[in-house]
């Protein structure tokens, strides 16, 4: 069969050329005569796989210095535990903008280890938007301010990065991974999990400044905590090695396309055709406001359960799969990653005209 354009939330699309270079490799990488997934994590081969995936990382988020880059499991639903445990150390106080789900879920698992306000929420809308906050917003003794940068399930995105002051500010960036530059000296640290932008499941990626480590908590479980897999190159224990070795692919494409300025051109491009017909439409609507618009998780709505129902079977019959909408949201929604290509969403917005015009 032909490869279809995946429309996934995640685990989602790789680049076609990275999927064609790891099958090239697969019985035998670089000579060694084994596969990266049969490899000890202790060889030569591995040592320079997940050490050219870090200096990638580096050298296409612009690093700094006093930052560690760590390579970690357990998704990134398991850095919702590790956070406070690690990062909740002074007053004991963290302060939460929440936008959607998954900043309720880090919210909900940090709520057991101390004191955690939420400054600001969008819930009222079921989170149709981003609320804007000030400095003065957060309580000047907390130990951080977290928030996740783009909300997967509702479509909104962060198009500003708060303002906290001294307050070390914390970003789940899962879905916005290596979509667009980010200034990463504003963060005291950023994670998100690999399965959106960046590799297969398994992997995710915490990069942390230095002085936010070594002062987690007595009881934090040995694998939650961020120094020991800082000190340890990653290899405290088995790393997801094949996940990192994809990840190392991934992080290559992306640097041969130009890195993140392109990847942005890239990714706005496929946005707007997108949003410029659902706007046109009679039939399709966004559900999010167009400011706090993402660039990579598109919800849109007809607004009759058997007429979406219809929308969503015709189009995986065309071609064009996973467009059902989050269950909270219902509808449909278009995962746009850096892995799908222009032409995946010309053809979807060329296949919504036709259904439009079929079902008008
Ligand atoms: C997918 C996602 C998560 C959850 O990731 P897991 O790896 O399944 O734990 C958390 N935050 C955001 C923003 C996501 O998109």
């Amino acid at each position: 069969m032909a490869r279809v354009y995946n429309f996934s939330a995640g685990p989602s699309m790789l680049p076609e050329s990275v999927l064609n270079k790891a099958a090239a490799e697969m019985l035998d990488y670089n000579g060694t005569g084994t596969s990266v997934m049969e490899m000890s994590h202790r060889s030569k081969a591995f040592q320079g796989i997940i050490e050219g995936a870090e200096a990638l990382v580096r050298e296409i988020y612009n690093v700094p210095d006093n930052y560690k880059v760590m390579f970690v499991q357990g998704g990134a639903s398991t850095q919702f535990a590790a956070i406070p445990l690690n990062f909740m150390n002074g007053s004991g106080k963290a302060d939460f903008i929440i936008t959607g789900r998954w900043a309720n879920m880090a919210l909900k698992e940090a709520k057991r280890y101390g004191d955690c306000k939420v400054v600001a929420s969008s819930e009222d809308t079921t989170f149709t938007y981003i609320p804007k906050t000030k400095r003065e917003d957060f309580r000047p003794d907390a130990d951080y301010v977290y928030y996740c940068m783009n909300n997967t399930i509702y479509g909104t995105t962060f198009k500003y990065i708060p303002d906290t002051g001294d307050i070390p500010l914390i970003a789940d960036v899962s879905s916005c991974f290596f979509s667009e530059p980010l200034d990463i000296s504003k963060f005291a640290v950023v994670y998100g999990g690999a399965q959106k932008n960046v590799a297969p499941a398994g992997l995710v990626i915490v990069i942390a400044r230095e002085d936010m480590l070594g002062k987690a908590r007595d009881i934090t479980p040995t694998m939650l905590n961020y120094q020991v897999h800082a000190d340890n190159g990653s290899m405290y224990n088995t790393p997801p090695c094949y996940t990192i070795y994809m990840c190392k692919l991934v992080l290559e494409w992306i640097k041969s396309i130009g890195g993140l300025e392109a990847m942005k051109e890239r990714n706005e491009k496929k946005a707007k055709i997108l949003y410029d017909y659902l706007d046109s439409s009679k039939l399709f609507k966004g559900t999010v406001v167009k400011e706090d618009r993402s660039l990579m998780n598109v919800p849109f709505v007809i607004g009759d359960k058997d007429m979406e129902a219809k929308f969503i079977a015709e189009a995986a019959a065309a071609g064009f799969i996973n467009l059902k909408g989050h269950k909270t949201v219902g509808g449909m929604r278009a995962s746009i990653y850096n892995a799908m290509p222009v032409e995946g969403v010309e053809k979807l917005v060329e296949f919504m005209k036709k259904f439009e015009e079929a079902n008008a």
